[in-house]
C-alpha cells in the first residue's frame, strides 16, 4: 500500500468513532494498548464461531484445522520478525511473561551468585522486577545504564559496567515514558564482543518499526500482540534456538511433555517445551491477521506517518508557554511526554478525558526513571498512524483549555 490514507484506514477501527462524552474520541494512549481494526476482531470472532476445540491433541477435524492456524500463526510472527526457525517462537501472554520466562529459565540454570545483569535507566517495571526477583533468588547483582537529562542511555557508561561476570544484559528497545529509542544494535555489538547474550524488551518497537532479530543478532526479543493492534493476552518470545533448547522448562504440565511417567518425565521440543498447559488459541489467530494488517499498511510507511506525528505534535506542544517536553532524545519515537506548568499531570489527563481525548498520566511504569528524571510521573500522548494531524490540533486545543483551567 504506496498511496498512506489515514482516513481509510481510519474506518478500519470500529472504535475510532465512538464519541466519549458526546465528542469524537481522540485516542492518544497507544502505548498502553493499541486499537483494533475490524478484520482482528472479525478473526478472533469468526475463531470461536467456526474453528474453536484446543490444538496439538485431536483426532478430529475441528482440531487439526486450529492446530495448522495455530502453527501458522507461528510462522507469521517468524517471518515478520525474521526470526531463523519457527522454533525460536514461543506463544507467551507478553512481554511481561517473555522477560519472567528468560529471567526464570534461563537465570536460574545460567546465573548465579555475584554474577551481574546489566539493563537501563529507562526500563519499564518489566524489565527491572523479573531481575530483582532473580537477583534475591541467585545472590546475583543487578547494574543499571545510566542516562543523560534528554533520556538517551551513556555508551561509555554502559562499556564501564561490562565485566566478566556480566551474564545477561537485557534493555528497552523504546522507552515507553520518554519515546526514546536506544542504540541497540550497538549494546548487542558490544555484549557480543564480550559473549554476553542480549534480551531486548520490544514491546514499544515492534509497531512502529521493522524488527528483524537476524539482523540485530539479539539472543532473546519479547513483544506483546495488544500492542500491536492484535488481541491482548498474546505475546512473543523470540529466543535464539540454540540458547532456548539448552534452557529448562518454565511451566510444567500438558503439552511441553513428550511423555510422562512417575519415574522420568522427557520434555517436549522445541517450541512446546515453553508452552505448558492449553494455549492461547485465538490470541495467536489474531495476532497472526494484526501482522497482516501492517504487513498490507507497511511497516515503513507506518514510521513515516508516525515520524510526521511526533514532529507536528513535538512543535505544537512547544508553542504553549510554561510546557516542559520530557525525554528529548535525538532519537525518538511517536511518544511524547510532558509536564505543564507545576500543573498535576493527573488534573491535565482528567480535563482532557472530558473532552473525549484519551491521554496516559503517572509514572508509566517506569518510577525508577521518574525518579532519575527528578518527577513523580508525566503527561504522555503516544500516536499511532490511525492518528490524524486534526486529532493533534483538538489535543492542543483541550490542553490550552485545561491549563487555564487548573491556574
Ligand atoms: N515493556 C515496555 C517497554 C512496555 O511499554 C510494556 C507495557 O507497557 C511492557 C514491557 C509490558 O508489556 P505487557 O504489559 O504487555 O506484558
Amino acid at each position: 500500500m504506496n498511496d498512506f490514507n489515514v482516513n481509510r484506514i481510519r474506518e478500519d477501527f470500529p472504535i475510532l468513532h465512538r464519541k466519549i462524552r458526546g465528542r469524537q474520541l481522540v485516542y492518544f494512549d497507544n502505548a498502553a494498548t493499541s486499537q483494533k481494526p475490524l478484520s482482528v476482531i472479525e478473526t478472533v470472532s469468526n475463531y470461536y464461531k467456526t474453528l474453536n476445540s484446543n490444538v496439538h491433541r485431536g483426532v478430529h477435524f475441528l482440531s487439526d484445522e486450529a492446530t495448522n492456524k495455530y502453527e501458522e500463526a507461528r510462522e507469521k510472527v517468524r517471518s515478520f520478525i525474521n526470526a531463523s526457525s519457527v522454533n525460536e517462537i514461543i506463544f507467551v501472554r507478553g512481554t511481561t511473561e517473555a522477560i519472567n520466562l528468560i529471567a526464570t529459565s534461563y537465570g536460574n540454570s545460567k546465573i548465579s551468585r555475584d554474577d551481574e545483569i546489566i539493563i537501563s535507566a529507562l526500563e519499564h517495571h518489566s524489565n527491572i522486577v523479573p531481575w530483582q526477583m532473580l537477583c534475591e533468588r541467585t545472590g546475583a547483582k543487578l547494574k543499571v545504564i545510566p542516562i543523560n537529562d534528554k533520556g538517551e542511555i551513556l555508551f561509555d557508561e554502559f562499556e564501564k559496567l561490562i565485566t566478566e561476570k556480566t551474564k545477561l544484559i537485557s534493555v528497552i528497545h523504546i522507552s515507553n515514558a520518554l519515546g526514546t529509542i536506544n542504540p541497540i544494535k550497538e549494546i548487542i555489538e558490544k555484549a557480543h564482543s564480550r559473549n554476553i547474550p542480549v534480551l531486548i524488551d520490544g514491546a514499544q518497537s515492534t509497531q512502529h518499526c521493522r524488527i528483524d532479530v537476524k539482523e540485530l543478532d539479539c539472543d532473546f526479543f519479547a513483544f506483546s500482540g495488544h500492542k500491536i493492534f492484535g488481541p491482548t493476552g498474546i505475546g512473543v518470545l523470540y529466543g535464539k534456538e540454540k540458547l532456548l533448547d539448552e534452557m529448562p522448562p518454565y511451566h510444567g504440565g500438558g503439552e511441553m511433555i513428550e511423555s510422562v511417567s512417575f519415574e522420568k518425565t522427557i520434555y517436549n521440543k522445541l517450541p512446546y517445551k515453553f508452552e505448558a498447559g492449553t494455549p492461547d488459541i485465538s490470541g495467536p489467530i489474531g495476532l497472526a491477521s494484526a501482522i497482516d494488517y501492517i504487513n498490507k499498511i507497511g511497516i515503513d510507511n507506518i514510521s513515516n506517518y508516525e515520524n510526521k506525528l511526533l514532529e507536528y505534535g513535538t512543535t505544537e506542544l512547544m508553542k504553549i508557554g510554561d510546557l516542559r517536553i520530557i525525554g528529548t532524545a535525538e532519537n525518538k519515537a511517536s511518544v511524547i511526554s510532558f509536564l505543564a506548568g507545576n500543573l498535576h499531570p493527573y488534573d491535565v489527563g482528567t480535563i482532557l478525558d472530558h473532552q473525549g481525548i484519551a491521554i496516559r498520566t503517572g509514572h508509566h511504569c517506569a518510577e525508577p526513571l521518574m525518579k532519575r528524571l527528578g518527577i513523580s510521573g508525566t503527561a504522555r500522548v503516544s500516536f499511532a498512524f490511525y492518528n490524524t494531524k486534526e486529532e493533534i490540533d483538538l489535543f492542543i486545543t483541550a490542553l490550552r483549555k485545561a491549563i487555564k483551567m487548573l491556574k
